[in-house]
């Protein structure tokens, strides 16, 4: 794959042609959200010009029209992430509404005192905070798998906490903080293997490789669709249809009902049961839009030419006296996490945006990993398929300016 040219699609987003405080903008916060192609504004805006009903409850031509539509859009995911069935394919809110969904239905259906969730100390908070709120509501029970200093699973650790108490592993396929890939096959296999159910966080990965949900052979695996060249406000919830199949409801209202009385009402099968009220309709045809611009593309050429960018970046901000990159796992995705000394990451970022370059500075919404690594935060650089060498150059030369203004340039 190291053969295939560089990509070069800015041209294909219309906001990187924006300047930003009158520079080329380098827009290096994609694992905060990604800029969209004009294919995904173009299908959303001609849902709301040419197809615009609601779904599911029309006798009238449109409302066939836009059912079909957005049925569609779930064929289209279905076949992105390989899901062996449509049904499979909840849509939701993003990430965090999937993870919400599985902790409030299958939780709090499956669970008993004295249960065990694992998950690992690199999980995003919406990895964490929805087991918290289980365990509180059913007495189970958090345990959290260490890393190691490089940022990556400490996987002796992780099959020493597994045994017969554990339910639920819960564990992201890719560090939104780090960039780590976790061996989520693996660990999918070790947590089966103990009787658990498995739910992969995705929203860091699917952007940025294949992803085959049959062949990680996990139970759940959630992803946000702002972080695939997606609208906001639409993600998915890919559930094993078996273990779909035994969750009750979560949210009830219109939709997710076959007959409704006031002593009793039934279910529709899923994945209409976890679809409650009307749903992000133009936002599910943007993420199929989203999903066949990446299709054309294809993920393999994508991976390449970011894992060649992030070799890029990694050895140019890592040759920059001063800095220290943070996250030096062996298998990693396209984010380069860093400190610089004597510059706090806020004004680092501060002083980047003057020049056009957009970072993310914090905890990644990962504070207990930063407590582990014993930091209060970092400055993130986090790549797309759109990025280019020029974005770096932008970025390291920004970064000396920056040492430059502090009077620490080494
Ligand atoms: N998990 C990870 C690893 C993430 O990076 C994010 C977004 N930063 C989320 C979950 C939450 O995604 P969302 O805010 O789109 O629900």
């Amino acid at each position: 794959d190291a053969e295939l040219p560089a990509l070069d699609l800015a041209s294909d987003f219309p906001i990187l042609a924006r300047p930003v405080n009158g520079r080329r903008l380098a827009y290096l916060d994609n694992g905060a959200t990604t800029q969209k192609p004009d294919a995904v504004i173009d299908a959303e805006s001609r849902f709301y010009r040419e197809s615009n009903a609601n779904i599911h409850r029309g006798v009238h031509w449109l409302s066939q029209h836009a059912t079909e539509l957005y049925d569609d859009a779930r064929v289209t995911v279905q076949q992105f992430i390989n899901a062996a069935h449509a049904e499979e394919i909840v849509f939701t809110r993003g990430t965090t509404e999937s993870i919400n969904l599985v902790a409030q239905s299958w939780g709090r259906a499956e669970l008993r005192a004295g249960d065990e969730i694992l998950i690992t100390a690199m999980e995003h908070h919406s990895n964490i905070v929805p087991w918290q709120l289980l365990c509180q509501q059913t007495g189970a029970i958090l345990k959290v798998a260490p890393v190691n200093d490089a940022g990556e699973l400490d996987l002796e650790a992780f099959d020493a906490l597994l045994n017969d108490n554990t339910q639920l592993v819960a564990i992201s396929h890719v560090s939104n903080a780090l960039g780590s890939i976790n061996p989520v096959a693996a660990l999918c296999a070790r947590a089966r293997a103990a009787g658990a159910v498995v739910l992969v966080d995705g929203a860091q990965a699917v952007a940025h490789q294949a992803v085959d949900v049959q062949a990680l052979d996990c139970d759940f695996y959630a992803f946000s669709g702002h972080k695939l060249y997606g609208p906001t406000g639409i993600g998915v919830l890919y559930g094993r249809r078996s273990v779909l199949k035994s969750m009750p409801p979560w949210q009830g209202g219109g939709d997710m009902i076959v007959t409704v009385a006031f002593d009793r009402s039934t279910y529709a099968d899923v994945p209409q049961r976890f679809e409650a009220g009307t749903p992000n309709i133009a936002g599910a045809i943007g993420l199929a839009a989203a999903i066949d611009y990446l299709s054309e593309i294809g993920m393999a050429r994508i991976a390449a030419h970011e894992n060649a960018l992030l070799d890029y970046a990694t050895a140019a901000v890592g040759a920059i006296g001063g800095v220290k990159l943070i996250g030096t796992a062996q298998h990693k995705a396209s984010i380069l996490s860093f400190l610089v000394d004597g510059i706090h990451p806020h004004d680092l970022g501060t002083i980047l945006d003057t020049e056009g370059v957009a970072i993310r500075a914090g905890h990644h919404c990962a504070m207990p990993l930063m407590t582990r690594l014993g930091i209060p935060g970092t400055a993130r650089a986090s790549l797309a398929l759109y990025n280019t060498r020029a974005d770096i150059d932008a970025l390291v030369a920004a970064i000396h300016k920056a040492q430059d203004i502090f009077g620490v340039r080494a």
